[in-house]
């Protein structure tokens, strides 16, 4: 079998490697149009700021491709002729394939606001992003960044650490408002103005503004105001990038419409990671996930149906992290931005507000666990996704509390005050009391 896959982002490698693990005789051709070689996308942000080198951001050493029989071809497929089953490439010859995974990721989503294509003007998706955002902020004083999610602040960290002054323009009344509850997002909004970001609710782009060289100069905000910039970054979103399947019988909505197998609706041909939309997600899960673990777990799921082993994609509970500046952030299963009938929260947060948990569940006798939000305090995956999964009481949450600390050594116990707070939050049931869970020292003297 000849797989060829397209991308060779986080998706199309896990991809590779399981095929080559289930099938070792398999001819695997990994070609991308970035990069030589396989990067860790989130890292993209450290290579700006100097934190760390190209060679750090690349999870295999070099040797590794050739070494594992991974064929790569730094090239653009150009068409697909999904009846001859042919890849055209830009610069190299054509490539035949049994089975074809597309794996090409996602863009920027412009909204085409006036003045978009003004030189200063840009996302973050991809290597050339950073080099040109790098190029483009030498001796700039102010920036402009507009949508309030995770890459908004990513641009603004980046921006802050060349020490250039940031405007975010975020949509929503407080920050990521259709994500986080207002509790969070005032831990997030603290971090921001702590690190010197000037942050405009309900605010959006109306407009760039550019100089006579072609440059934005401005922005015009929706209230009308001009915001003096050298340099406006666009992060409202990414879009599946569906170039190749233009003039082809594959089926596309916003992204690569996929079965539960990912395959596409043309034969062989299958579609994972931030380019695929899902044609029927289970309820309460997104069609199209563009996220580093999901683009993983779809990339060795297809990989088991491409070499005979059919399985259906089945994400389980949802988890994300990211980082806001120094404020850690982890989500599990399901915690609304707001309220919702049948369900309550408990929200504890510290004192000096660093950091904050919640933990959402439905408000009758079962009291089941729905989600996490954790701000400042790093959790273990396995026990909260473990915790979901069983349909876990908050009681029974909040009594292992201390399970779930990631690493109880090196991380502050904040369990007992938690603990305090939930019995002071639920006076009519009896209080509760921390298991306690041995910490490594112990647990290392007792072997
Ligand atoms: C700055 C940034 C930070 C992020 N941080 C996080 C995070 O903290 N946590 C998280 O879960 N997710 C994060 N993400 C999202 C995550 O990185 C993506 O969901 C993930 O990388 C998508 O992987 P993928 O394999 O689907 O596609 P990609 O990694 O986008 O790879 C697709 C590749 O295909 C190539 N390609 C496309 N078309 C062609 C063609 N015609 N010919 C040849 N090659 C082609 C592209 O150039 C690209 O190299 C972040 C994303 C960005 C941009």
């Amino acid at each position: 079998m000849h797989l060829v896959i397209i991308g060779n982002g986080i998706a199309g490698v896990t991809c590779a490697q399981t095929v080559r693990r289930l099938q070792p005789e398999a001819r695997i051709t990994l070609v991308s149009d970035e990069t030589a070689h396989h990067f860790s996308r989130p890292a993209l942000m450290y290579l700006y700021m100097g934190h760390l080198r190209w060679p750090d951001v690349k999870p295999f050493e070099d040797w590794y491709w050739s070494e594992n029989r991974l064929e790569l071809v730094h090239d653009r497929a150009t068409g697909l002729d999904v009846a001859s089953k042919q890849v055209h490439l830009a610069a190299g010859p054509s490539l035949a394939y049994d089975a074809l995974l597309l794996a090409t990721g996602a863009t920027t989503r412009y909204y085409g606001w006036p003045g978009q294509e003004l030189a200063g003007v840009q996302g973050l998706v991809s290597l050339a992003d950073v080099e040109l955002m790098s190029q483009q902020t030498t001796n700039v004083q102010q920036a402009v960044v507009v949508g309030g999610g995770l890459i908004g602040v990513e641009l603004a960290e980046m921006l802050r650490s060349r020490g250039i002054g940031v405007t975010l323009l975020v949509r929503d009344r407080h920050y990521w408002g259709s994500v986080l509850p207002p509790e969070e997002a005032a831990l997030v909004d603290a971090q921001l103005r702590r690190h010197g970001v000037q942050v405009r609710y309900g605010t959006e782009l109306a407009a760039a503004l550019g100089d006579a060289q072609g440059r934005v100069r401005a922005v015009r905000t929706s209230g009308g105001e001009e915001l003096p910039c050298q340099w406006l970054g666009i992060a409202t979103g990414v879009e599946p990038n569906l170039a190749l399947t233009t003039g082809t019988p594959i089926e596309t909505d916003r992204g690569i419409l996929v079965d539960d197998w990912l395959r596409t609706s043309a034969p062989d041909v299958y579609a994972a990671g931030d380019c695929a939309q899902r044609r029927t997600p289970p309820p309460g899960e997104a069609a199209i996930e563009p996220l580093w673990y999901t683009g993983r777990m779809q990339g060795e799921t297809v990989a088991h149906t491409i070499c005979g082993q059919p399985t259906a994609y089945r994400r389980g509970p949802w988890f994300n992290s990211a980082k806001f500046f120094d404020l850690e952030y982890q989500t599990y299963g399901q915690v609304p931005a707001r309220p919702v009938a049948g369900q309550t929260s408990f929200w504890w947060q510290h004192p000096g507000g660093h950091c904050g948990l919640r933990l959402h569940y439905t408000d009758d006798a079962q009291q089941t666990l729905l989600g996490v939000n954790a701000l400042g305090l790093r959790l273990r995956h396995d026990v909260c996704d473990q915790w979901l999964r069983a349909g876990a009481s908050v009681r029974a949450v909040i009594e292992q509390l201390g399970a779930a600390n990631f690493d109880p050594e090196f991380f502050p116990q904040h369990e007992p005050a938690i603990v305090a707070a939930f019995n002071t939050h639920h006076p009519n049931h009896p209080p509760l009391t921390l298991r306690r869970r041995k910490g490594l020292l112990a647990r290392l003297l007792s072997v």
